[in-house]
């Protein structure tokens, strides 16, 4: 065991040579490597207040840490302290008033599978095992968010503890200034540690993934791109997707192992709903797939991708897809590294998306499409080549932009990016915001707002 002391502190304290220390510091991009002065594994709002509290005593720099998938590494930190929030996982769920109350390191699979069980849902993202609260206050892409919005649209209150160690809670009534930071402003503002959400009714959902050679992919999309722009229902979610063929039954020899397309729908409803909403994809008689009705949370990890390759990945969200960007969006799948878990991902937005009432911090919500070129491999051999396509793929997409981009998807946003994402307008409101809560900038590590100047 480690020799630091933090008063009040009840979890569990990691330090470099302590059992688990190198485990608990490990995330997701296995590209980042770093080496925290202390690890603080939290088990109660009290241990993330003693956290901060010998943070700030100690000088030490603060991340926080939950699903740790930040591709940036937002949540791994030299010589500070990480406020590892893992342990804090509870998930509550109230069936007669439709909510479920989240500790702040529950992760999308905790999430999903106490949900399920009532038959209740809310947008999470593509993967179970990234964190509820990181991807949530940073908007939180999912699969259903046609019908029912970001991850963020669906938050009903936030408790948050701040750098001085104040205890907030945020809501539509209480300090809605700070809530309507936190659709999209991510960890700028302190640590969540309760999240409360509005679920929806899901008696049935079905997954799609079908499977072509790369080939067919320039027929596939403007075929899916008809299909979603004639008004495909929005339950229907999913997305067209480069990928290396996985070796599974359901797909064939001649696709394993290769650079393949795919059709992922995901569904809120039965297999026969899912199917007549996509009747012309079906119609280009995919050779390999699968098209089951499932259990949602079974949805939610049916692509989750291995831990322990490197990662770097950006998006390019569009105001319109024409023939021209598809052909683009198809040759960069082309010079995707294959095989390996990459893919590039084309992804429809929209309806319940961009229909929100309020106008939230984010200022990419009208966007009809989004690339995402995800880049994931084992070898640091290939790092340059690796970033240099990610990088390629979103500079040849700039024409075609809406110049601001959903900060949870990129690996390297600079200050102008932060800006352009949230617009000068919401940017200074969340410098605003940022005043209040964080005038000392403890945390500054995730979609970095400057507080603004003290008058
Ligand atoms: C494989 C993979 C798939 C992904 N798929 C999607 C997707 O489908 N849709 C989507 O929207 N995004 C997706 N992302 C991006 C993801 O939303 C962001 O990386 C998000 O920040 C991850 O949150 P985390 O808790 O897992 O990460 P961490 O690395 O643990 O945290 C990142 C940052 O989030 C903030 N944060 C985390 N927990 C808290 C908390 N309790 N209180 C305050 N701030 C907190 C902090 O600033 C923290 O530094 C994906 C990432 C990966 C690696």
């Amino acid at each position: 065991m480690g020799i630091t002391a933090v008063d009040g502190f009840g979890g569990n304290l990691l330090e470099s040579g302590d059992d688990g220390y190198d485990g608990a510091r490990s995330i997701f991009n296995a590209m980042i490597d770093r080496r925290p002065a202390l690890i603080a594994q939290c088990e109660s709002a009290a241990d993330v207040r003693a956290a901060l509290a010998h943070a700030s005593a100690n000088g030490l720099e603060v991340a926080i840490r939950g699903g740790g998938h930040s591709v940036a590494g937002a949540s791994a930190i030299d010589g500070g302290i990480v406020i590892d929030m893992r342990r804090m996982n509870a998930v509550e769920v109230d069936p007669a008033a439709k909510t479920a109350t989240v500790s702040g390191g529950a992760t999308w699979s905790d999430f999903d599978r106490a949900t399920q069980e009532h038959g209740l849902a809310t947008t999470g993202g593509r993967v179970s095992s990234t964190g509820v609260a990181g991807l949530t206050l940073g908007g939180g892409s999912g699969w259903l968010e046609r019908e029912w919005g970001l991850a963020c649209d669906n938050l009903i209150e936030v408790e948050l503890v701040t750098a001085d160690g104040r205890t907030v809670t945020a809501s539509e009534n209480e300090n809605s200034e700070l809530f309507w930071a936190l659709h999209g402003g991510s960890g700028n503002f302190g640590v969540a540690t309760r999240l409360v959400f509005r679920l929806h009714s899901l008696p049935a959902a079905t997954l799609a993934l079908l499977l072509w050679p790369s080939d067919a992919a320039p027929e596939l999309a403007r075929t899916y791109r008809a299909l979603m722009e004639a008004g495909a229902p929005t339950q229907l979610g999913g997305g067209v997707a480069y990928l290396t063929g996985p070796p599974e039954p359901f797909v064939p020899d001649h696709l394993q192992g290769e650079r393949a397309t795919g059709v992922i729908g995901v569904y809120a409803g039965t297999e026969a709903e899912l199917r007549e909403a996509m009747a012309p994809i079906y119609a280009l008689d995919p050779p390999g797939g699968l098209t089951a009705e499932m259990p949602y949370a079974d949805i939610q990890c049916a692509i989750d991708d291995p831990p322990g390759f490197r990662n770097y990945w950006s998006a390019s969200h569009l105001a319109s897809l024409s023939d021209d960007v598809i052909d683009l969006f198809c040759s960069q799948g082309e010079e995707m590294i294959v095989p390996s878990p990459s893919q590039h991902l084309l992804i429809p937005w929209g309806a319940a998306v961009a229909e929100q009432a309020t106008d939230w911090p984010m200022t990419h919500r009208g966007a009809t499409w989004v690339t995402h070129p995800f880049g994931l491999w084992d070898d640091a051999g290939d790092d340059e080549r690796g970033k240099a396509w990610v990088r390629r793929s979103v500079a040849e997409m700039k024409p075609h932009d809406i110049g601001s981009v959903y900060l949870n998807f990129v690996a390297d946003a600079a200050e102008d990016q932060v800006r352009a994402s949230y617009g000068e307008e919401n940017y200074g409101r969340l410098a605003a915001v940022k005043s209040e809560y964080d005038p000392d900038n403890v945390f500054h590590r995730h979609h970095a707002i400057t507080p603004m100047a003290p008058a």
